[in-house]
């Protein structure tokens, strides 16, 4: 059976990500670090939608627990395989260059850039020879653009967009496609302490987008209909470049 896991998939966009995919009839692994009780209540709303859900908690920025994790996922699974990876889990550290501190820099590209590293080339091996697999990164437009503030940020997002392109290469041949969304402002914990009167001014459709847009994106990505779209950074902004 085809499984789709999303990490960070207990809050936010991701949670999203793990609804609309439960919708698309897709048995999903919910990954996620801390928040047991946010994970078990998505685990709960993807079976309302009438599918499976199962979660699997583990730090993405470690590559023991990565390991461990997927390795016991698999004895588990003998009969199915993860066919779409959505790689969600990311934090922000912001702070200006100058007072950046080492943990702010590591801590930030450990979960976005590394983390992907660890747990997607775990997971290629299986999409590669079962000749089918979608793989989707959560970028965004500071991937893209730079924002003041998110030195950090700004690098892991644009090396994930960066490692989106190389890969997506690699394995076109095998019907593997690999993505990368970027959104700019949508609503969640992330962005719940920003100054959102005076950033949505800056968007031409004057207001933040919602998990569920993004999550639409996802959708579509992981589905047979996408399946000459591969090596692209989609922006979902609002109009905001
Ligand atoms: P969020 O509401 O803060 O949720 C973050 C999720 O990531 C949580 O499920 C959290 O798990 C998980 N997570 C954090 N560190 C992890 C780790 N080391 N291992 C495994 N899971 C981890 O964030 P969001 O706004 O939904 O953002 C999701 C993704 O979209 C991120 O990559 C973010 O950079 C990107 N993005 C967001 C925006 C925005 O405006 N919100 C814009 C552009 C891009 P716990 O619940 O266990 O803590």
């Amino acid at each position: 059976m085809k499984y789709a896991l999303v990490t960070g998939g207990s809050r936010g966009i991701g949670r999203a990500v793990c609804l609309k995919l439960a919708q698309m009839g897709y048995p999903v692994v919910i990954n996620y670090v801390a928040n047991d009780q946010a994970a078990e209540a998505v685990k709960a709303e993807c079976e309302a939608l009438g599918a499976k859900a199962e979660l699997l908690k583990f730090d993405v920025s470690d590559p023991q627990q990565v390991e461990s994790a997927v390795e016991a996922w698999q004895q588990a699974h003998p009969d199915d395989y993860v066919a779409v990876l959505v790689n969600n889990a990311g934090i922000r550290r912001d702070n200006m260059m100058i007072f950046m501190q080492n943990d702010e820099w590591h801590t930030v590209l450990d979960t976005t850039l590394n983390g992907f590293f660890y747990l997607t080339r775990r997971l290629l091996k299986d999409m590669l020879t079962k000749r089918w697999g979608r793989v989707i990164n959560m970028a965004s437009l500071s991937g893209l653009k730079g924002l003041p503030g998110q030195a950090n940020y700004s690098a892991a997002k644009a090396a994930l967009i960066g490692a989106t392109k190389a890969l997506a290469q690699e394995v076109a041949v095998r019907k593997v496609t690999v993505n990368a969304i970027a959104p700019g402002f949508i609503d969640s914990d992330m962005t719940r302490d920003l100054p959102k009167d005076e950033l949505k001014k800056m968007v031409p459709m004057g207001r933040f987008g919602k998990a569920e847009e993004v999550a639409a994106l996802a959708g579509f990505l992981a589905s047979d209909e996408a399946a000459y779209i591969t090596g692209q950074a989609i922006s979902i902004n609002g109009g905001l470049y």
